[in-house]
Protein backbone atom coordinates (compact mmCIF):
# COMPACT_ATOMS: atom_id res chain seq x y z
CA UNK A 1 0.00 0.00 0.00
CA UNK A 2 1.57 3.34 -1.20
CA UNK A 3 -1.19 5.93 -0.48
CA UNK A 4 -1.97 6.42 2.97
CA UNK A 5 -5.45 7.05 3.48
CA UNK A 6 -6.33 7.25 7.21
CA UNK A 7 -9.32 8.03 9.08
CA UNK A 8 -9.58 8.91 12.75
CA UNK A 9 -12.40 7.88 14.95
CA UNK A 10 -13.17 9.17 18.25
CA UNK A 11 -15.87 11.45 20.44
CA UNK A 12 -15.31 14.99 21.11
CA UNK A 13 -12.80 15.23 23.82
CA UNK A 14 -11.03 12.30 22.61
CA UNK A 15 -7.75 14.22 22.03
CA UNK A 16 -7.79 13.92 18.10
CA UNK A 17 -7.23 17.20 17.08
CA UNK A 18 -3.94 16.66 18.91
CA UNK A 19 -2.90 13.39 17.33
CA UNK A 20 -3.91 14.27 14.13
CA UNK A 21 -1.63 17.58 14.00
CA UNK A 22 1.29 14.64 14.82
CA UNK A 23 0.14 12.57 11.41
CA UNK A 24 -0.04 15.17 8.97
CA UNK A 25 3.27 16.06 10.05
CA UNK A 26 4.76 12.87 10.00
CA UNK A 27 3.23 11.47 7.04
CA UNK A 28 3.07 15.20 4.84
CA UNK A 29 -0.79 14.47 4.47
CA UNK A 30 -3.40 17.07 4.45
CA UNK A 31 -6.47 17.29 7.42
CA UNK A 32 -9.79 16.95 6.13
CA UNK A 33 -12.03 18.09 8.67
CA UNK A 34 -15.69 18.30 7.87
CA UNK A 35 -15.73 20.37 11.44
CA UNK A 36 -13.08 23.08 10.34
CA UNK A 37 -14.64 23.64 6.76
CA UNK A 38 -17.90 23.98 8.20
CA UNK A 39 -16.81 26.72 10.87
CA UNK A 40 -14.68 28.64 7.94
CA UNK A 41 -17.98 28.67 6.15
CA UNK A 42 -19.33 29.79 9.08
CA UNK A 43 -16.92 32.94 9.62
CA UNK A 44 -17.23 33.77 6.34
CA UNK A 45 -20.99 34.47 6.54
CA UNK A 46 -21.51 32.44 3.27
CA UNK A 47 -25.37 31.12 2.35
CA UNK A 48 -23.59 27.21 3.45
CA UNK A 49 -22.68 28.95 6.55
CA UNK A 50 -25.72 30.61 7.58
CA UNK A 51 -27.50 27.50 7.09
CA UNK A 52 -25.44 25.26 9.48
CA UNK A 53 -24.67 27.70 12.28
CA UNK A 54 -27.08 26.83 14.34
CA UNK A 55 -27.29 23.17 13.62
CA UNK A 56 -23.81 23.43 15.00
CA UNK A 57 -24.74 25.31 18.18
CA UNK A 58 -26.82 22.68 19.48
CA UNK A 59 -24.83 19.59 18.86
CA UNK A 60 -26.52 18.43 15.86
CA UNK A 61 -25.33 17.10 12.65
CA UNK A 62 -25.29 18.69 9.33
CA UNK A 63 -26.90 17.27 6.60
CA UNK A 64 -24.93 14.11 4.90
CA UNK A 65 -25.42 15.74 1.24
CA UNK A 66 -23.22 18.65 2.80
CA UNK A 67 -20.69 17.08 4.37
CA UNK A 68 -20.44 14.59 1.64
CA UNK A 69 -20.20 17.49 -1.12
CA UNK A 70 -17.62 19.18 1.05
CA UNK A 71 -15.66 15.67 1.29
CA UNK A 72 -15.97 15.17 -2.16
CA UNK A 73 -14.14 18.60 -3.48
CA UNK A 74 -11.45 18.28 -1.17
CA UNK A 75 -10.35 14.55 -2.11
CA UNK A 76 -10.05 15.35 -5.68
CA UNK A 77 -7.55 18.09 -4.60
CA UNK A 78 -3.70 16.75 -5.82
CA UNK A 79 -2.41 17.40 -2.50
CA UNK A 80 -4.68 14.33 -1.32
CA UNK A 81 -2.79 11.89 -3.86
CA UNK A 82 -0.32 10.49 -1.27
CA UNK A 83 -2.88 10.17 1.56
CA UNK A 84 -5.12 11.84 3.01
CA UNK A 85 -6.38 11.72 7.01
CA UNK A 86 -10.46 12.07 7.30
CA UNK A 87 -11.65 13.42 10.82
CA UNK A 88 -14.93 14.11 11.68
CA UNK A 89 -16.43 12.30 8.87
CA UNK A 90 -18.14 10.21 8.11
CA UNK A 91 -20.18 10.51 11.34
CA UNK A 92 -23.18 8.47 10.52
CA UNK A 93 -23.36 4.96 7.98
CA UNK A 94 -24.78 7.23 5.07
CA UNK A 95 -21.73 9.45 5.20
CA UNK A 96 -19.73 6.02 5.52
CA UNK A 97 -21.12 3.99 2.31
CA UNK A 98 -20.86 7.76 0.36
CA UNK A 99 -16.91 7.76 1.13
CA UNK A 100 -16.94 4.22 0.08
CA UNK A 101 -18.27 4.84 -3.32
CA UNK A 102 -16.11 8.09 -3.95
CA UNK A 103 -13.20 6.22 -3.25
CA UNK A 104 -14.04 3.76 -5.32
CA UNK A 105 -14.79 5.97 -7.76
CA UNK A 106 -11.11 7.52 -7.39
CA UNK A 107 -9.53 4.64 -7.69
CA UNK A 108 -8.02 4.78 -4.28
CA UNK A 109 -6.62 2.57 -2.08
CA UNK A 110 -8.59 1.08 0.91
CA UNK A 111 -8.66 3.20 4.54
CA UNK A 112 -7.19 2.59 7.61
CA UNK A 113 -9.11 3.38 10.66
CA UNK A 114 -7.68 4.21 13.94
CA UNK A 115 -10.28 4.56 17.29
CA UNK A 116 -8.99 6.35 19.78
CA UNK A 117 -11.16 5.44 22.42
CA UNK A 118 -11.65 7.01 25.91
CA UNK A 119 -14.46 6.46 28.52
CA UNK A 120 -17.55 8.55 28.15
CA UNK A 121 -17.08 10.18 32.19
CA UNK A 122 -13.57 10.71 31.17
CA UNK A 123 -14.42 12.96 27.90
CA UNK A 124 -16.88 14.99 29.62
CA UNK A 125 -14.47 16.03 32.26
CA UNK A 126 -12.32 16.76 29.90
CA UNK A 127 -14.11 19.23 27.24
CA UNK A 128 -15.61 20.64 30.07
CA UNK A 129 -12.31 21.75 31.90
CA UNK A 130 -11.19 23.37 28.64
CA UNK A 131 -13.50 25.40 29.18
CA UNK A 132 -15.43 27.94 26.41
CA UNK A 133 -13.04 27.07 23.54
CA UNK A 134 -15.48 26.46 21.08
CA UNK A 135 -18.88 28.11 20.59
CA UNK A 136 -20.54 24.91 20.90
CA UNK A 137 -18.50 23.56 23.99
CA UNK A 138 -21.67 24.67 26.81
CA UNK A 139 -22.92 22.14 28.59
CA UNK A 140 -25.79 21.58 26.82
CA UNK A 141 -24.13 21.59 23.26
CA UNK A 142 -21.73 19.20 24.78
CA UNK A 143 -24.30 16.44 26.24
CA UNK A 144 -25.60 16.55 23.01
CA UNK A 145 -22.95 16.04 20.67
CA UNK A 146 -21.68 13.01 23.02
CA UNK A 147 -25.19 11.89 22.12
CA UNK A 148 -25.15 12.16 19.18
CA UNK A 149 -21.90 10.47 18.82
CA UNK A 150 -23.53 7.45 20.59
CA UNK A 151 -26.31 7.35 18.15
CA UNK A 152 -24.96 7.71 15.01
CA UNK A 153 -21.47 7.83 14.71
CA UNK A 154 -19.99 4.68 16.92
CA UNK A 155 -21.81 1.97 14.87
CA UNK A 156 -19.57 2.76 12.34
CA UNK A 157 -16.97 1.00 14.67
CA UNK A 158 -18.49 -2.36 13.13
CA UNK A 159 -19.09 -0.75 10.16
CA UNK A 160 -14.69 -0.30 9.71
CA UNK A 161 -14.10 -3.11 11.95
CA UNK A 162 -12.08 -5.18 9.07
CA UNK A 163 -9.91 -2.17 9.13
CA UNK A 164 -10.17 -0.69 12.74
CA UNK A 165 -6.86 0.06 14.85
CA UNK A 166 -8.27 0.50 18.78
CA UNK A 167 -5.90 2.60 20.68
CA UNK A 168 -6.06 3.48 24.25
CA UNK A 169 -7.08 7.59 24.26
CA UNK A 170 -5.77 7.68 28.18
CA UNK A 171 -2.25 8.57 28.90
CA UNK A 172 0.15 11.38 27.54
CA UNK A 173 -0.25 13.25 23.80
CA UNK A 174 3.51 11.04 24.02
CA UNK A 175 1.96 8.02 24.74
CA UNK A 176 -1.36 8.07 22.65
CA UNK A 177 1.19 8.87 19.79
CA UNK A 178 3.10 6.02 20.18
CA UNK A 179 0.43 3.82 20.22
CA UNK A 180 -1.11 4.85 16.87
CA UNK A 181 2.27 4.64 15.37
CA UNK A 182 2.74 1.32 16.42
CA UNK A 183 -0.52 0.35 15.00
CA UNK A 184 -0.10 2.09 11.54
CA UNK A 185 3.34 0.35 11.58
CA UNK A 186 1.15 -3.34 11.75
CA UNK A 187 0.75 -4.27 7.87
P1 LIG B 1 -16.26 18.74 14.89
O1 LIG B 1 -15.28 19.87 14.81
O2 LIG B 1 -15.84 17.56 14.05
O3 LIG B 1 -16.59 18.36 16.30
O4 LIG B 1 -17.60 19.27 14.25
C1 LIG B 1 -18.31 20.37 14.79
C2 LIG B 1 -19.77 20.32 14.32
O5 LIG B 1 -19.81 20.38 12.88
C3 LIG B 1 -20.51 19.04 14.67
O6 LIG B 1 -21.06 19.07 15.97
C4 LIG B 1 -21.59 19.02 13.59
O7 LIG B 1 -22.61 19.95 13.85
C5 LIG B 1 -20.83 19.53 12.37
N1 LIG B 1 -20.16 18.43 11.62
C6 LIG B 1 -18.82 18.23 11.47
N2 LIG B 1 -18.57 17.13 10.73
C7 LIG B 1 -19.78 16.60 10.41
C8 LIG B 1 -20.20 15.44 9.70
N3 LIG B 1 -19.30 14.57 9.16
N4 LIG B 1 -21.52 15.22 9.56
C9 LIG B 1 -22.43 16.06 10.09
N5 LIG B 1 -22.12 17.16 10.80
C10 LIG B 1 -20.80 17.44 10.96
Amino acid sequence: MSERNLLIMGAAGAGKGTQVEFLVEKYGIPQISTGDMLREAVASGSELGQRVQGIMQRGELVSDEVVIQLVEARLGRPDCLPGFILDGFPRTAGQARALDALLDRLGREPLRAIWLHVPDSELLRRILSRGQGRSDDTEEGVARRLEVYRKETAPLLDYYAGVLAEVDGIGSIDEIRGRIEQALAQP
